[in-house]
Parts: structure tokens; sequence; C-alpha cells
């Protein structure tokens, strides 16, 4: 078991050996709620991830993964599931040393974690294409849903396991492979799923996993062998992941950040829609990429709407993440707990009411922020504008439906959004009108493997989950087949 006492060694997974770096260097992660060392991994650098993506290539062109049937590759997943559960404790204690998350909330992270897991498994099955019959008596066209081949998947620090969960058993749901980089900061889980590949039947190669920095990500993005980059990140590192693969024509997805909007109705149930204001705003330290920053309020009840947010939030515990009564865990990182103070600084300067919050808090050890909440926030200032990734919340007011659609689509992004309302109208001619991936209706942060979920504009291209998991790992190819006699192209002259 991970314990603050003693830092845990962990190595790399390639071609199902666990590897330290080709040149022998490690780096440590740090608690960012206990200031402890937690855990030591290898360094990768590019000739490690060549070996990762040289074992994910032999495993898609020669191994038996691609070849397998359906049902056994489910039953590989849906072992991985219950290998996901038999390790919980030990995930969410990973989970929540590496990231500064509340220890209940990294449990619900493990949970959705193996759903997701049982739900690709059931894909595995349902990965068919079309036949079609109607061309003519001679013809019969197939249409097949092949494995796109070696899938590099890059992730981020925030909701490490669930994040490479919505991609890795999908991709390998239908017979791609894959080589994985977790964020240097929360490579735990990633390094601890990948042993449980292994147990669950996984061929070797089948999923390989480096540790390392930003240079790792990039040379993987890069490598001749990567036949797809499934990327969840920062928009500024997409842009240059998009970049990179556009160059060499590799097919992208991309999860990147949100400035997401939750807009208040005066008609709402303002309690429900208060409470979901708080939780979306502070779940995660805010360090969500669905975080709910943008309160937008009908004017005539901003105000009773912000004090009651400001009111709950001072009520929230924000502390210690290994205590299950903690609901505000650490900041990830000092960079973090930087664009944090930075944004804020900037709020108060552009001439934002700042209600709550706006400091860190002192803890004997880590690194902790206040609950924060903005009003009188204009749409251009840049605590509307930019992804905070804090604890954090702007309010901005509006007085009809119209205008409130119109600030809903007031920044270059447009992961998700949400409206709290009692009047059926409202809810469907903002969730039409809203340009983005995800609408919650008197709801917030709600999720499904069975439903699709990705951005649009800044915050990405692409989706994962649901259905559409099938064709965003495959390729489409037209098989014509002709029976009987054929009319010969040549000699049809001599005949004539
Ligand atoms: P980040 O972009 O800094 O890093 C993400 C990953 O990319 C890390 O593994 C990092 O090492 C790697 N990386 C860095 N530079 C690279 C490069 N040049 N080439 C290839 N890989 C590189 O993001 P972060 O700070 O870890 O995570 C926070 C961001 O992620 C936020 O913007 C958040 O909104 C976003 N996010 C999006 C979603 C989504 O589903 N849309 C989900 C979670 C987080």
């Amino acid at each position: 078991m991970t314990t603050l006492e003693s830092p845990a060694e962990r190595l790399m997974l390639v071609d199902g050996n666990d590897v330290e770096a080709l040149d022998g260097n490690r780096f440590s992660r740090t608690s960012p709620a206990h200031d402890v060392v937690v855990a030591s991994y290898p360094q990768a650098r590019a000739a490690d991830v060549d070996r990762a993506v040289g074992a994910a290539r032999r495993a898609f062109d020669e191994g038996p993964w691609p070849r397998m049937s359906g049902v056994e590759r489910a039953r590989v997943l849906l072992r991985v599931a219950e290998l996901v559960r038999r390790d919980a404790e030990e995930l969410a204690r990973i989970e929540t040393l590496e990231s500064g998350k509340p220890i209940t909330q990294a449990h619900g992270e493990v949970e959705a974690t193996a759903e997701l897991w049982e739900y690709a498994a059931t894909l595995a099955r349902h990965a068919y294409g079309d036949a079609h019959s109607a061309l003519g008596a001679d013809v019969l066209g197939l249409v097949l849903h092949e494995p796109v081949g070696v899938v590099a998947m890059i992730t981020p620090w925030n909701f490490p396991l669930l994040i490479v969960s919505q991609k890795l058993p999908f991709a390998l749901a239908v017979g791609c492979t894959a080589a994985i980089k977790p964020s240097e900061l929360t490579s735990g889980t990633t390094v601890h799923l990948g042993g449980l590949l292994r147990e669950a039947g996984l061929p070797p190669g089948a999923a390989n996993v480096v540790t390392g920095a930003g240079e790792a990500g990039a040379a993987l993005v890069s490598h001749p062998g990567v036949d797809m980059v499934s990327f969840t990140g920062s928009t500024a590192v997409g842009r240059r992941i998009a970049a990179v693969a556009g160059e060499q024509l590799k097919r992208t997805e991309l999860e990147l950040g949100g400035k997401n909007p939750q807009i208040i109705c005066a008609d709402a149930d303002l309690d429900a829609a208060i409470d979901g204001a708080v939780y979306g705003a502070l779940f995660n330290q805010g360090e969500c990429c669905n975080a709910g920053s943008r309160l937008l309020v009908e004017a005539t009840v901003a105000g009773e709407v912000a004090a009651q947010i400001t009111e709950r939030a001072a009520r929230i515990r924000v502390g210690d993440p290994l205590d299950p009564a903690t609901r505000v865990g650490a900041i990830a990182s000092d960079e973090q707990l930087r664009t944090i103070e930075t944004l804020v600084a900037s709020g108060t300067s552009d001439g934002a009411r700042l209600l709550a919050g706006g400091e860190r808090l002192p803890m004997p050890a880590g690194r902790f922020y206040a609950p924060t909440v903005f009003t009188e926030v204009a749409p251009q200032m840049a605590i509307a504008q930019q992804e905070i990734f804090g604890p954090v919340v702007s309010v901005l007011t509006f007085d009809d439906l119209d205008e409130a659609v119109a600030l809903a689509n007031g920044t270059p992004f447009g992961l998700s959004a949400g409206i709290w309302t009692r009047d059926v109208d409202k809810a469907l001619r903002a969730s039409r009108a809203i340009r983005a991936g995800t609408i919650w209706v008197n709801s917030w942060l709600e999720g499904y493997p069975e439903l699709p979920f990705g951005g649009v504009g800044a915050s990405g291209v692409g989706r994962e989950l649901g259905r559409q998991a099938i064709p965003a790992f495959t390729e489409t190819k037209t098989v014509q087949i002709h029976s009987g006699w054929r009319a010969p192209w040549t000699g049809a002259e001599v005949a004539s």
C-alpha cells in the first residue's frame, strides 16, 4: 500500500515487462497536500518512447490482440474492471497522494473507471460494419471497421485514471494497441493499471506505459510508428500536437480546456441550482475541464444566488485530502497555484468584486486555496474568458435567455454548459443554441459511459465514449465483391 512514509518506486511497462528508462534516470512526485515525496518514476526520453511504440507496433502487426474475437477481448476488459475494483483502495490512495484530490472523490473516480472498462467490453462485441445487398444481383458491398492501429495516449493530471480509461479500453475493444504517457505529476494509477492489464491477460505490447515529461509526449506524437494520437490536456499543448500530427497526417482526437457556463434562471429550483453551482465550481478543487466556472444568473435573483453561494462555499471543508470529511483538497502544483493567483489578481484589478476567498489558506503543509467567488464580472474580463483551473467562480448576470445564450457562447471554448430552469421551453432553446459538446439541464457533471463526450472550438476535436468510440478508433474499409459473370473491358471491341 502506498503510504506517506515510504515512497513507491514504480517502473514503466514495455512489451509486458517492468522497465527502467534506458539511461536509468528517474524523477519523483511530491504529494501537493503533504509536501512529502510519494513516488518516483523512470524519466522516459525519445529512446524509451521508441521502445514502447515498437512493442505496440509489433503487438498490432503480428500479435494476437487485433486478431482475437470480440468476445475474447471483452473477457480481458471485464477482468480489468474486476481488478480495478479489487485494488480500489490502493488506486484511490495513489490518486489522492499524487493529485491532492479528496479521497472520497478518488474512490468515485475508481468506480467510474471500472464502469468504463465494463462498458467498453460490451462494445468489443458490437464492432460490426454494414453489408450492402442492393447494389445488383452480382455485387455485395461490405463496409468493415478495422482498428486504426497503434494509438498514442497522452493524459493530464486532474483525473488520470478516469481519463486514460476514457481512451484505452475503447481502443483495445476494437483491436488497437497503445503507448500511453500519463502526466508527470500523476503517473501512479496509470502505471498500476498497466500491471492490472498484464494480470488480466492482455498480451505483451498491446498496452505500454512510459513515464516522463512533455518531451516524452512530443516524441510519442511524432513517432512514425504511431497511427493516431488521443490527447487530453490544455488547449495550448493540444494545438502543438495538432500541428505536428497534421504535418504527418495522423489522426488526432483532442480533449482540451473549458470555460463552462451554468445558466441559472429565476424560475429554477434555486436551492438545487445553488448546490449545483457550488459543486460545479469546487469539485476537484475546480481543477476540472468541466468546471462550471462561469455562472450566468438572471439579474432579478443574482444578489440572492451570489450571497448563498458565498455562504455555502465558506462552509465547505478544505484540507487534508486523505480525510474522508474533506470536500476540497490541495492544488496540484506550485505552477497551478500561481496560475490561480495571477487570474484572481486580474479579476480584482479589472474591477470585479471579490465576495469570498481570493487567497491561499494557511496549512501546516501543502498548497490550499480558499473557495473564491467574484461578482460584477464583465464578459471580457480574463476571469470570464480564461480557464482558471482552481476553486474560483465568476458570476455574470443576464436579463433574458437570448442574452444568457450569447454570454454562454462568448468564449472560444465549447466543452460543456448547463441551464437550471423549470421551463422546458427555455431548457430546450438553450440546449440547442449553446455551442458545446455536453449540455446539462437541472444538473451538472453527470456522466455515463454510454454518452459521447468532447468539445467544440478551443475545447477540442472528436468525441470519446458512447457508441462513437468505435468509429473513433477504427478505419472504415470498403470491400466490393463481384460474383458470377462480369462484363469484360478488354476484348469487347473484338466481339462487336
Ligand atoms: P498539459 O497540456 O500541460 O499536459 C497534458 C499532457 O501533455 C501531460 O502528460 C504532459 O506531459 C503532456 N505534454 C506536455 N507538453 C507536450 C508536448 N509538447 N507534446 C506532447 N505532450 C505534451 O495539461 P495539464 O496541465 O496536465 O492538464 C490540465 C488541462 O487539461 C486543462 O486545460 C484541462 O481543461 C484539460 N483537460 C481536458 C479534459 C477534457 O476532457 N476536455 C479533461 C481533463 C483535463
